[in-house]
């Protein structure tokens, strides 16, 4: 089944001296649920402005944009992390955690015992009462991981997660990323300017080039996971 329809999806942005410029050109593709869709490309070239337009925080100049059947372009539940783990400061791990089930109105016991799964799903029992500060840079970006699965999402939408994480870490966010998204079979939108990240964990990789001009272009590639 089809997930996510994208129709010659374009952005442009005023600029300040009273232009435009052009982020993303056209992109048409076809994401079928439970699949792990990288987008690759240098910086600039329009990576996050496609991934926002999918999360329904940019809106599209043009082009379309529908979920699962034609002619639904509600969104579903998804999850989003970014390259900072934007995290509340003043809550424990726990309570960043439960955060999105507390937004929804689930019952807190519920959310309590499922918040408690996700923290051990992302390595990191133990330091539920933990604040965000008393954190590594990279057990903070798994509490945004564990946080953006709280609902049980569809869809997860991942920007440049591990982009300021060392190499070590970024190795083993990379097998968790894999095991996540194996386990929930939710379908992965990742950004990634890395293309061993890309190779390692993707089904497809979008290549967005930059160019001189302010095309730019999609080129897909499959690739066959063993
Ligand atoms: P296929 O039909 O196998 O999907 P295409 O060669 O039509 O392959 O397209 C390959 C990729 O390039 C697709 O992801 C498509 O979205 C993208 N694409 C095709 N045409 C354009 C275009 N004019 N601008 C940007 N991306 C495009
Ligand atoms: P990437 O994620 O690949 O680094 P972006 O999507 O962030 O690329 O940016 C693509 C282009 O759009 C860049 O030229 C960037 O300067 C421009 N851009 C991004 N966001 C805005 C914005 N809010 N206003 C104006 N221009 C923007």
């Amino acid at each position: 089944p089809v997930a996510l329809e994208l129709k010659e999806l374009a952005k442009r942005y005023p600029t300040r001296d009273g232009g435009m410029v052009q982020a993303v050109a056209s992109v048409s593709a076809t994401i079928r649920q439970g699949e792990f869709i990288a987008i690759l490309g240098p910086s600039g070239c329009g990576k996050s402005t496609l991934l926002m337009m999918i999360a329904g925080l940019v809106r599209p100049s043009s082009g379309s944009l529908t979920f699962g059947k034609p002619s639904h372009d509600t969104h579903p539940d998804f999850g989003i992390v970014f390259q900072d783990p934007v995290l509340f400061p003043w809550r424990t791990v726990q309570a960043n955690v439960e955060l999105p089930g507390e937004v929804v109105g689930m019952p807190r016991e519920q959310r309590a015992r499922k918040a408690r799964e996700l923290i051990q799903l992302v390595g990191l029992a133990g330091f539920e009462q933990q604040l965000p500060s008393e954190l590594s840079g990279g057990m903070q970006q798994r509490v945004a991981i564990a946080r953006s699965l709280m609902l049980d999402p569809q869809l997860i939408l991942m920007d440049e997660p591990f982009g300021a994480l060392d190499a070590m870490t970024r190795e083993q966010m990379n097998l968790e990323v894999q095991r996540i998204s194996l386990e929930s079979g939710a379908t992965v939108v990742f950004v990634t300017h890395s293309i061993a990240e890309a190779a390692f964990l993707a089904n497809r990789v979008f290549v967005m080039s930059g160019r001189p001009s302010t095309v730019r272009e999609i080129v897909q590639v499959d690739i066959e996971r063993p």
